[in-house]
């Protein structure tokens, strides 16, 4: 019999708290880089009903985990039950990283960061100066709202169906880091005209999403101008109808693949203090691609 070594008692514990889990590619994604690195660590699903998450939070320091990522539902809920929120994840309003450091507990927020990493990794252009569209108002234009406006963009619009959301977003950013968004309502010939003039492109409305395909997040009144780089927060499908209409005017388009995956890196190095490098990365991200997309 061969003994199975993988697990000692030094192992550290990080997992994924979070409901529905099952579908999560988490553990796998740090699992394999644990592995590769050779990192003693191992990362597990955690399912959480609501009325528990209290009481699960402090069995995971209570259990000395060393860190945790937080799914859906919970990465606002979550940031009662932290001891220090990131004064990026309390503009974001949304903790999706905690780390345990001497027994507290730090949250993170690694959705606006992996969006900018996978941005200027995949553009190989980045924020400063330029003037960006954001459709939908929900938790990842807030993190991408913010991250944004903390990278140096000379304008943010954000465009939604409920104006009221892309105000709230813009007050947020506006009172806490610079003036520089404004909001808009999607039916309004105003929002029309920033699309068309803007230098970026974010969609993060879940419309065009597989099975859905033939849906996109605008109406026919909006157009390209041909020279906008485009990213969809959607990867699957790959390319999705609006990336498609984009690329046909001659825009650079991006899935939002690559901002999935680099939250994910992002946390692992908040947890291990290790920084992984390029040439490694881009060895897990195309082993992952596969796996995330159909
Ligand atoms: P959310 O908080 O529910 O926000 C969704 C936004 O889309 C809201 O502003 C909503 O408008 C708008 N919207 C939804 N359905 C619409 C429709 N039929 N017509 C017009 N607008 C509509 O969701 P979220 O957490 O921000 O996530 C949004 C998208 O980003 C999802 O597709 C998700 O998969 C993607 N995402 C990707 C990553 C990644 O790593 N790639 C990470 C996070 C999120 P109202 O305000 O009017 O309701």
């Amino acid at each position: 019999m061969r003994i199975d070594r993988r697990i000692t008692g030094k192992t550290k514990i990080l997992g994924v708290l979070g409901n529905p889990i099952e579908h999560t590619f988490s553990p796998q994604l740090h699992n394999t880089i644990s592995k590769y690195l050779k990192v003693d660590a191992v990362y597990i699903p955690f399912k959480v009903e609501r009325q528990d998450l209290q009481d699960a939070v402090k069995g995971l320091k209570a259990l000395n985990v060393a860190g945790f990522n937080v799914t859906i539902p919970y990465k606002k809920e979550i940031m009662k039950y932290i001891d220090e929120n990131s004064r990026e994840a309390l503009i974001m309003g949304a903790v999706n990283t905690v780390k345990n450091i001497d027994g507290r507990f730090y949250g993170y927020n690694t959705d606006g960061e992996g969006f900018a990493r996978a941005f200027k990794e995949e553009t190989g252009t980045d924020f400063k100066g330029k003037d960006v569209v954001i459709l939908g108002a929900g938790g990842a234009a807030r993190a991408i709202a913010t991250k944004v406006a903390i990278e140096g963009a000379k304008n943010i619009h954000i465009i939604n169906r409920t104006p009221e959301r892309a105000q709230e977003i813009a007050e947020l950013i506006n009172n806490n880091i610079r003036r520089i968004v404004d909001a808009y309502d999607s039916k309004d010939d105003a929002a029309v005209e920033v699309f068309r003039k803007s230098d970026v492109i974010v969609n993060t409305v879940p419309l065009g999403m597989y099975p859905d395909t033939d849906a996109v997040p605008v109406d026919e009144r909006y157009d390209f101008s041909g020279h906008q780089v485009v990213y969809d927060t959607i990867y699957n499908p790959p390319k999705t109808r609006f990336l498609s209409l984009a690329e046909k005017k001659g825009c650079k388009t991006v899935n939002g693949l690559g901002m999935l995956f680099y939250q994910g890196i992002f946390a692992y190095e908040i947890w291990t203090g290790i920084k992984l490098g390029h040439d490694f990365v881009m060895e897990v991200f195309k082993a992952f691609a596969g796996l995330l997309t159909r």
